[in-house]
């Protein structure tokens, strides 16, 4: 009972820290068409819109939390992993007003192709990981991707912003496909310098998976350096199974993974190893490799263990998303 009690109030300091969130690129630009040189993720500030906009997403939220702690604790609870591998169904929702908008076929499958090596630690730059960080490097996940189907309108709009308009029909986009068995995914021009942006578990199934950016979908046609390795997508979907950014979200902040060092803030472009923090009083390299910081595609090739145990929760019997796992 104490350790729960003891759970239940760091439960509550995670959320707080993450309300203070301010990234400098999350501002949009006026050019809606210019593309980043940077990456910007807009998942936890549209998590913040939605925590001011319904009152009972906060418990949600903190309820997935100590389960996922609880999951960790005890993962042998998580029965309808025994074979060890999720299949996740991709449903592409493709949203164009240029032809070139229009993704192809093959460039789809070259995201779904990332994203397996990703997941599945078969990527060749995971061997880059530093050696101070291999004994946490998480390898194979043990969720595998594949289409659904590809679902394609055409649109007036030149871009899309992060208010969910393209997960709606009566706005002009379209609506999710079985949310709750399947990961939707909508590709269109996002603008204001956003790559892409995802919803956490415990949101509204009706706008839940993740949208991506034309220009950072796949390694192909439309897919734009630096981020055309397809690892915006697999950012975004950390963030669906639950992952924060290394960084917390705030400065020396708790991405509530206990095997990733306390960054500073986000890290940018292709940081050289060992790229400093001073967080929590000593001096230590920050994992700028991490999937789920801001380097570019190519400077990106790893979870830890710690982010593997939390993703595996959120398809764990009673988990957020256990209806992928059945
Ligand atoms: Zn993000």
């Amino acid at each position: 009972m104490r350790k729960l009690l003891l759970l239940l109030g760091g439960g509550f300091l995670l959320i707080t820290a993450c309300n203070k969130t301010s990234q400098p690129n999350d501002v949009f630009s006026d050019d809606e068409t210019a593309f980043p040189t940077e990456r910007s993720c807009a998942s936890n500030d549209v998590l913040q819109v939605q925590l001011q906009d319904d009152p009972s997403l906060q418990k949600k939220m903190d309820d997935i939390e100590l389960f996922t702690r609880r999951f960790i604790q005890n993962p042998q609870a998580l029965r309808s992993l025994e074979d060890g591998t999720i299949e996740i169904p991709i449903v592409v929702n493709v949203l164009y007003r240029t032809t070139a908008e229009n993704i192809s076929q093959s460039q789809i499958q070259s995201q779904i192709d990332a994203l397996n090596k990703d997941y599945g630690g078969s990527n060749s730059d995971l061997s880059q990981v530093p050696s101070i960080f291999s004994n946490v490097k998480a390898g194979n996940i043990g969720v595998t991707f594949v289409i659904d189907q590809v679902v394609r309108k055409k649109t007036t709009k030149k871009s899309w912003g992060t208010n969910d308009a393209m997960k709606k029909s009566s706005k002009g986009g379209i609506n999710a496909t079985s949310p709750t068995t399947k990961l939707n995914l909508w590709v269109c021009n996002l603008g204001g310098g956003i790559l892409g942006y995802a919803q956490f578990p415990g949101g509204n199934s009706a706008t839940d998976g993740v949208v991506i950016d034309n220009n950072a979908m796949g390694t192909t046609g439309t897919a734009t350096a630096p981020f055309n390795k397809g690892r915006t997508a697999t950012h975004e979907i950390g963030h669906w199974m639950n992952l924060r950014h290394i960084w917390g979200d705030a400065n020396c902040g708790n991405d509530q993974v206990s095997d990733t060092p306390i960054a500073t803030g986000a890290n940018y472009g292709c940081p050289s190893f060992p790229y400093n923090s001073n967080c929590g009083g000593t001096t230590h390299a920050m994992m700028t490799m991490n999937y789920m910081d801001y380097s570019d595609d190519a400077c990106m090739y790893m979870f830890t263990a710690g982010q593997k145990a939390r993703m595996l929760a959120v398809f764990a019997s009673g988990g957020p998303r256990q209806g992928f796992a059945q």
